[in-house]
């Protein structure tokens, strides 16, 4: 069964002292912690293999080469994609959905063409989108949400019509936590012949996910939300889509043939990870995936999603605590105003008791527009989150609110 305790050892900074406070690392959804075994993995190979992939006929290249490979392999395992073609390493979701926007974008959308999204997205699934509409003269459609943070399933209906190229939408909204019902969004959209891009970057470290099985055309997600390092992230398309679509940065490893008259392109993943990659990055994405494989996703989601219940629980009795989103179907994220304290205030008074929350905007401006608000404090869970870390953040919140009264 799944012991928190013994989790917690295999991440030394949080052992740390904040201004002599034990901390206390809420802000998991911003970036988690590293374990042990993948500091030592990405250690080991700058201290013993280091060498460029995919290049040299000596030994230290081919380690690393083999090492990246593996990773991918890794991947494809962990969200159950076909092939290891369909796994593509980028910098992060944001460079991931920037790419589709790119390629994807380029090859099939048109003036006229409807892009949907949802009111809840990240900025990086919504900027893209609007820089792609500009430049083709295609339509950018939005989702609302109700108050209680879920998508409104009528209204997506009504905007899903056979002009709609593309949907994306997040599996879990960084800032509500709503778990969204992608399974029918993309049954539905796929019926009306549109694609589907699943941003998965607060899900991949909660939910299972088996791209096959959700039938998505794209799943993105960034290492460094998984316990891995940041600078790695993930595409994965359907092959066939892959291979319809052109490469985005043109240099070294996506080529086939450099010729001044015509050059071709090397095939899939290759064609779309120009340039040399953080193949130490992506070793130690791969050492953190084994890592989540090892503890199991179906031992650690029912505790965290218990912490869950407990930190609301808990957070509803403080006096002036209002809580954004409470969807029926929600995940380890809580966003939260209490009183007319400004966030900021709440954040940094926290952060002097050794509590690491994020404020502001949360890379989610619309959504701070729907409830009228010019920023939120936000707690967000990982495996490691304890239900006493949850008792002094909520101790802390009691004591700012009583400071402000
Ligand atoms: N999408 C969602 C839902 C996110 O929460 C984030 C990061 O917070 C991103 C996209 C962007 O991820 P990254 O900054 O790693 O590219």
């Amino acid at each position: 069964m799944f012991d928190v305790n013994r989790i917690r050892q295999d991440f030394p900074i949080l052992e740390e002292k904040i201004y002599g406070k034990p901390l206390v690392y809420l802000d998991n959804g911003a970036t988690s912690q590293r374990p042990l075994p993948v500091i030592e993995k990405m250690t080991e190979y700058y201290l013993k293999y280091n060498s460029n992939v995919h290049r040299g006929v000596h030994y230290l290249s081919n380690v690393c080469t083999d090492a990246n490979e593996e990773a991918r392999r890794i991947v494809q395992r962990f969200i159950r994609a076909a092939s290891e073609k369909e796994i593509i390493f980028t910098r992060g979701t944001t460079e991931s959905i920037n790419l589709i926007a790119y390629t994807y974008g380029e090859a099939f959308i048109e003036e006229g063409d409807e892009i949907l999204v949802t009111e809840m997205e990240h900025h990086a699934n919504i900027v893209p989108w609007q820089m792609l509409c500009e430049r083709k003269g295609a339509i950018l459609k939005v989702v609302p949400f109700t108050d209680k943070g879920e998508l409104d399933k009528e209204a997506f209906g009504r905007l899903l019509t056979d002009r709609v190229k593309l949907v994306g939408v997040a599996y879990v909204s960084n800032v509500l936590g709503t778990v969204n019902p992608v399974r029918e969004i993309i049954a539905q959209a796929h019926r009306c012949g549109a694609k589907v891009l699943i941003d998965g970057a607060q899900a991949i470290q909660h939910i299972p996910v088996d791209v096959q099985e959700l039938d998505c055309d794209f799943f993105v997600f960034s290492a460094h939300k998984i316990y891995g390092p940041t600078g790695v992230g993930v595409l994965y398309g359907k092959e066939e889509l892959l291979n319809q679509m052109p490469p985005w940065q043109g240099g070294g490893e996506m080529i086939r043939e450099v010729r001044f008259e015509k050059t071709t392109y090397n095939e899939l993943p290759f064609k779309f990870e120009a340039g040399t990659p953080d193949f130490i990055g992506i070793i130690g994405l791969g050492e953190a995936l084994k890592y989540v494989e090892s503890v199991g996703m179906e031992h650690f989601a029912g505790y965290e999603h218990q912490l869950l219940e407990y930190a609301m629980e808990q957070m509803k009795r403080i006096p002036g605590m209002r809580i954004f989103g409470e969807a029926a179907c929600k995940s380890s994220v809580l966003s939260f105003a209490v009183g007319n304290i400004h966030h900021s205030d709440v954040g940094l008074l926290l952060d002097k008791m050794g509590i690491a929350v994020r404020t502001g905007q949360l890379c989610a401006e619309p959504v701070m527009q729907h409830y009228g608000v010019t920023g939120m404090v936000r707690a967000s869970l990982a495996m490691y989150n304890t239900e006493q870390e949850i008792d002094i953040f909520c101790r802390g919140i009691e004591k700012v609110e009583k400071m402000f009264r």
